[in-house]
């Protein structure tokens, strides 16, 4: 049965260049995009990152390329205006948010600049390479400027260069790389004509059936997954799966199964497959005794220990390269054999950068003796290794620190499933299935390391009280996180305790 939202006013709209590029993923999305209300409408914390490092990149691009900015402040109308006003006047060379709009389609390109009587037209991404699905980003806009009797001699990407530098001083000379994409943008022109008319037609209608499906997360994870999965979603659906490929899945979807519940004995080849079914078929966990048995030999202390970082496109301090991870928080649980447990912790929200900090307070924690104990320890060993390579006076100590980890990750894995993880190892799974009493859903603001990237740069752009108010979220997530692993630890010991080794 077709749906509309309510309240949704189909009477007038103008298409922008992101909902024309979500109604090509997916026509339903695109109609999401545009009716749906603002509260249901919001991304994801990795989405809103990406966002604030498009930003970011956006202005060193502008600064690159120095020109006049036409603002959005008085709305569409006056914007269209001002860029007519500016591409007439000879004296001007390049224009930042040119606004044009051609059959109920709206864009604004980041970057124009003059060439004789044409105009290069460059797309500024945070990403560090050209994805296809930009080539239509680019024609979209081209085909408007085209309408709009624009002549466009070339069109660009401009992207992150990931082999970059920041020396310092500002200096972003070299950070974006300039690539010509005139060829791969007009073999896609000819499509956006139709695409144009079918998207305002489904605008004028009601909401489209559209079955989830690969589309859900090509090019991009559709942010609506929530809101499309509620209409119907077996309890254990195929992608409980773990690792499972589209096409198993779609072979068993061909065979009549929607919940692995449905499968037959003996269908399933993969272990962990058979493993993950036959714990969804009869509702209990399922436990290898023997697999946890070095757990009980771990020497002590154990520190148990948890990385943030954060991922920048735009280099903030010198020596450091776009989407370097750089941990600004660390928080770890000491539990000594005598019982005792410390907590203590370490985070940097001043803008400064704080790997050095960082590195120091490591290394007077975690002393020479001990196991660390971390959840997917490469992630921790990884920044480590940074931090030893960025800072030789602590290079010894922190990578000695790296021979003494224990991933708790992969023995988890292996000897403990319950149905509750649909399919899944990650800490926020295994957690309530293993410590129902902690949850991370109790946790105000930061709740998830999407969140703490995002709490991260917003506290180094907000006043000190706002800024002390987010660290102190920060500070809640991580130290949970150290203390699910302790937790963790203690559900995994309590099932091996009557084993004599
Ligand atoms: S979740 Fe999938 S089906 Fe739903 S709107 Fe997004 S792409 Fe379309």
């Amino acid at each position: 049965m077709s749906k509309t939202i309510s309240g949704a006013s189909q009477a007038s709209y103008l298409l922008s260049k992101s909902k024309f590029i979500a109604g090509i993923q997916c026509p339903k999305r695109l109609y999401l995009e545009v009716f749906l209300p603002n509260e249901e409408n919001d991304g994801k914390a990795e989405e809103n990152l990406q966002i604030l490092n498009g930003y970011d990149v956006g202005d060193i691009a502008c600064a690159l390329y120095p020109g006049e900015m036409v603002k959005l402040d008085s709305g569409m109308a006056l914007a269209i205006r001002k860029t007519k006003q500016l591409m007439a006047d000879s004296k001007i060379e390049c224009i930042h948010e040119a606004t044009f709009s051609y059959q109920n389609i709206l864009v604004r390109v980041d970057i124009m600049q003059r060439q004789g009587d044409s105009w290069v037209l460059s797309e500024v991404k945070a990403s560090t390479e050209v994805k296809d699905h930009y080539y239509y980003d680019v024609a979209v806009q081209a085909w408007v400027l085209q309408g709009c009797g624009v002549k466009l001699a070339s069109k660009y990407l401009l992207h992150v260069n990931n082999k970059f530098v920041y020396q310092g001083n500002g200096d972003y000379q070299g950070l974006i790389l300039n690539v010509d994409i005139s060829d791969e943008v007009d073999a896609f022109m000819d499509d956006i004509d139709g695409m144009s008319k079918e998207f305002n037609e489904v605008l004028k209608g009601d909401m489209p059936e559209v079955v989830m499906g690969s589309q859900c997360n090509k090019p991009l994870a559709c942010k609506f997954q929530d809101y499309c999965q509620t209409e119907s979603i077996p309890e254990f659906p195929l992608t409980v799966l773990p690792r499972s490929t589209e096409k198993k899945r779609q072979e068993l979807a061909n065979l009549g199964y929607q919940d692995i519940r449905d499968i037959p004995d003996g269908v399933l080849t993969n272990t962990n497959h058979q493993r993950v079914w036959r714990v969804s078929c009869s509702g209990k966990e399922e436990v290898d005794v023997a697999a946890l048995i070095e757990l009980n030999h771990l020497p002590w202390p154990r520190y148990y220990i948890d990385f943030e970082t954060i991922s920048l496109a735009v280099p903030r301090w010198k020596g450091v390269r776009p989407y370097m991870q750089i941990p600004f928080q660390w928080s770890c649980h000491v539990h000594h054999k005598d019982g005792r447990m410390e907590h203590v912790e370490f985070l940097d929200v001043s803008g400064e950068d704080p790997r050095e900090p960082c590195a120091k307070a490591l290394v007077e924690l975690a002393g020479e003796e001990g196991v660390l104990i971390a959840y997917n320890a490469g992630f921790e060993k990884m920044v480590i290794r940074g931090l030893a390579e960025a800072f030789p006076q602590y290079h010894n100590e922190l990578l000695e620190m790296n021979e003494r980890f224990f991933d708790l990750l992969p023995i988890t894995r292996n000897a403990y499933y319950h149905p509750s993880q649909k399919g899944s190892w990650s800490i926020k799974a295994v957690l309530p299935a293993l410590v129902p009493e902690l949850s991370y859903k109790d946790l105000d603001g930061v709740q998830n390391g999407g969140d703490a990237q995002l709490a991260w740069m917003k506290a180094v752009r907000s006043d000190a009280e706002v800024s002390k108010m987010i660290a102190d979220q920060l500070l809640a997530y991580c130290e949970l996180d150290t203390m699910a692993m302790v937790k963790i630890m203690d559900a995994l010991l309590e099932r091996v305790k009557h084993e004599k080794v």
